[in-house]
Parts: C-alpha cells; structure tokens; sequence
C-alpha cells in the first residue's frame, strides 16, 4: 500500500467517527505535520474505489468515510449526526422481491437524534405561557 494509504484506513476504521476528509487531514497531521490535505482525499478516494472504505453521502454536507463492515446508519434530520445501527442484514430480501442478486445495500435511515428530541423538549416546555 502506498505512504500514509494505510495509516489513512487505520484513522477511519479504528476511530468510527465516520470523518469528513478534513477530520481524517486533522487526524492524520498529528503524525505528519507536512501531510497535505489533497494527498488525504487521494488516498481516501482509492481507499474507497478499492472497497477499504466506504462512502457516506447526503447532499447539503461533506461526505463521510467508514469503515466497511456491514452496519447501517440514522441520521439526524436535525443537526446531521452519524449513528450506527446493526440491523439484520435484508439483502436476501431485497434479492428475492428483485427476482435477482445484488451486489450490496445502502440504508440510510433519517431520524430526530435523542440530543435533538430532547432540545427540543425543553423548548416546548419554556416556551408556552
Ligand atoms: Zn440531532
Ligand atoms: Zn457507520
């Protein structure tokens, strides 16, 4: 693997932040003050065309990368946090409702996150007179 590909995957992979490429450039600095943030996002964009890493895009913010292990994702609708969600894998589902194999799924699920729920609770709650 070439200079700081590897170093990049461990950022991703170990951290589970899902970063943005400026946070894995942040990351990546601590070791190697020189590093520039355009060798980040070519490595981050092999990583990911090679099936390292994986990709999450929602338009309106900067894509995140993650780790590729099977897991899906809520995302707040609110504020925009990333959680990880284990659902059963439904890929044999999906394949026998298409009448074909698939080669993979992307679930995004959009929800209000508890931090949001509850901020939002308190509002309610000082806000009537
Ligand atoms: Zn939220
Ligand atoms: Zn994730």
């Amino acid at each position: 693997m070439p200079k700081y590909a590897e170093e990049i995957l461990a950022v991703v992979t170990e951290l589970q932040r899902h970063l943005t490429a400026e946070q894995v450039f942040m990351e990546m600095k601590k070791e190697h003050p020189s590093i520039a943030i355009g060798t980040v996002y070519k490595h981050l964009n092999t990583l990911t065309e090679e099936g390292l890493l994986r990709r999450i895009t929602e338009s309106g913010s900067p894509d995140r990368y993650d780790r590729t292990e099977r897991h899906d994702h809520l995302i707040c609708s609110r504020c925009g946090k990333i959680a990880d969600v284990h659902l059963p894998d439904i890929q044999s589902r999906i394949e026998y409702a298409l009448g074909c194999d698939i080669l993979s799924y992307d679930l995004k699920i959009r929800y209000i996150c508890p931090d949001c729920r509850e901020q939002e609770e308190n509002n309610a709650e000082g806000g009537t007179q």
